[in-house]
C-alpha cells in the first residue's frame, strides 16, 4: 500500500485568538497498514465541528487536546479498502473518527457500519449523527420542553439548533430562533417551520427578541453565549430551564471578557426564578442513543424534522471552512468531501 498517498492535516501551532490558516499544515504521508483486527479506510467525508477548536488549545477541557504535529481528529465517513476484521469487507462505508485525512486505519470495534440505501450516508456526521444526537438528548433530558411554552436557540441554522427547534415544534412548544444574517433567518423560518427567528446582527436585536417572546421564556439552549445570552437571560421565566450545550461566540476569545462582573445578577436571578442550568456533552446521554436513532430517522422520513448539509469539497480547504465556522460562514451541517 506504500504506493498510495495520506494526505493529511496537522495541528502545526496553538491559535492565540482566531485560528489561522499557517496554525494548520497539509503532509503527505505513507498510508498506514491494517493490523490483525483493524481495517483500512478511505475517508469520504469529515465533519467539521466548533468542539475542535478546544482541541487546537492546551485549556483543560472534558477531552485532550490535539498534539502539535498531530492529525486533526474529526468525526468520519469512510469506505472499508482492505479488512483484516472478521465484520468488514471492502466497500462497506463505516462511521470513524479518524479526524482530518484521505486514509486511515481503525479497530473494527471502533467502527460503525452504515447502509447506504437506509440514508445519505453524509447524515451520519449531522443530524442522525452526533449534532442530531447532541440536540435531541439536551433539549428533551434537560429542556423538557412542553405543548405551549416558548424555546429559543441561537445558531439555528446549524445540525445542533436546527433539530432543536424542530423537536420544540414536534412536542407542541414554540421555536424562536437566532440566526446570523436575513439569508439564514428566512431559510429558519421557512424551511425549518420555526415560529420566528431574530437576526443576532440587527441593531436592534434584543428588542426583537423580547417581542417574537411574548409569554417569555421556557427553555432556553444555549449553544452561544455572550451578547445572546444578554438578550435571553431577562425574558426567562420562572422554572425557565437551560441547557448549556456550547458557548461559540467565545470559543476564540483570549480571556479578557470586557464588562461589569454578571455574576451576582445571574445568581440572584437563578434564585428567584428557580431556574434550572445545567451544562451537558452529548455522550453523558449515551444510553438513549437507540431511541434517537429510531425516533429521529421517522421524524425525517415523516417530513417532520428536516436538515441541511453545507458541503466543502477537498481536504485542502478544511482549514478555512474550520475558521469561518466559528464566525457562521457555514450554512447548515459543515462537511468536507475529502
Ligand atoms: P453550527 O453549524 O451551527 O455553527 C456554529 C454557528 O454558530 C455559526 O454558523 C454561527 O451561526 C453561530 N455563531 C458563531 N458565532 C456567533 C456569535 N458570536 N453569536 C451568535 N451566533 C454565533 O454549529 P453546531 O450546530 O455544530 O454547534 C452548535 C453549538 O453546539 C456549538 O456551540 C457547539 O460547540 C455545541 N455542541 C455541543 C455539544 C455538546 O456535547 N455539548 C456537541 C455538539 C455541538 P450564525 O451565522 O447564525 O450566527
Amino acid at each position: 500500500m506504500a504506493q498510495l498517498d495520506n494526505l493529511r492535516i496537522v495541528l502545526a501551532s496553538r491559535p492565540a485568538g482566531r485560528p489561522r490558516p499557517g496554525d494548520f499544515r497539509l503532509e503527505h504521508a505513507a498510508v498506514p497498514t491494517a493490523a490483525e483486527g483493524q481495517v483500512l479506510l478511505r475517508i469520504l467525508y469529515l465533519s467539521l465541528d466548533p468542539y475542535m477548536r478546544g482541541r487546537m488549545s492546551e485549556a483543560k477541557s472534558y477531552a485532550a487536546p490535539v498534539a502539535i504535529g498531530q492529525v486533526m481528529e474529526g468525526g468520519t465517513v469512510a469506505e472499508v479498502l482492505e479488512s483484516r476484521h472478521p465484520s468488514f469487507k471492502p466497500g462497506d462505508i463505516v462511521l470513524s473518527h479518524s479526524g482530518w485525512q484521505s486514509h486511515a486505519v481503525a479497530d473494527g470495534a471502533h467502527l460503525r457500519k452504515l447502509d447506504p440505501a437506509a440514508a445519505p450516508i453524509t447524515t451520519a456526521l449531522g443530524v442522525l449523527g452526533m449534532p442530531g444526537f447532541t440536540a435531541y438528548a439536551g433539549l428533551l433530558t434537560i429542556g423538557q420542553p412542553k405543548a405551549g411554552e416558548t424555546v429559543v436557540v441561537a445558531a439555528a441554522s446549524g445540525p445542533v439548533g436546527s433539530a432543536v427547534g424542530q423537536i420544540a415544534r414536534i412536542k407542541g412548544a414554540r421555536a424562536v430562533g437566532i440566526a446570523g444574517g436575513e439569508t439564514k433567518c428566512a431559510f429558519v423560518r421557512e424551511t425549518f417551520g420555526f415560529d420566528a427567528v431574530i437576526d443576532h446582527r440587527a441593531p436592534d436585536f434584543a428588542e426583537k427578541l423580547a417581542a417574537a417572546c411574548p409569554q417569555g421564556i421556557d427553555v432556553y439552549f444555549e449553544n452561544v453565549g455572550g451578547k445572546v445570552w444578554d438578550a435571553v437571560f431577562p425574558l426567562l421565566n420562572t422554572f425557565a430551564r437551560i441547557p448549556v450545550c456550547g458557548l461559540v461566540a467565545q470559543y476564540n476569545s483570549t480571556g479578557d471578557f470586557a464588562g461589569p462582573d454578571q455574576l451576582p445578577v445571574v445568581m440572584r436571578q437563578v434564585l428567584t426564578k428557580s431556574l434550572t442550568i445545567r451544562g451537558f456533552i452529548q455522550r453523558e446521554f449515551v444510553a438513549q442513543r437507540p431511541a434517537f436513532e429510531q425516533e429521529m430517522a421517522r421524524w425525517i422520513t415523516d417530513g417532520a424534522l428536516k436538515y441541511k448539509e453545507d458541503i466543502v469539497a477537498g481536504l485542502d480547504r478544511a482549514p478555512e471552512a474550520f475558521i469561518g465556522l466559528l464566525e457562521g460562514k457555514n450554512f447548515g451541517k459543515l462537511i468536507v468531501k475529502v
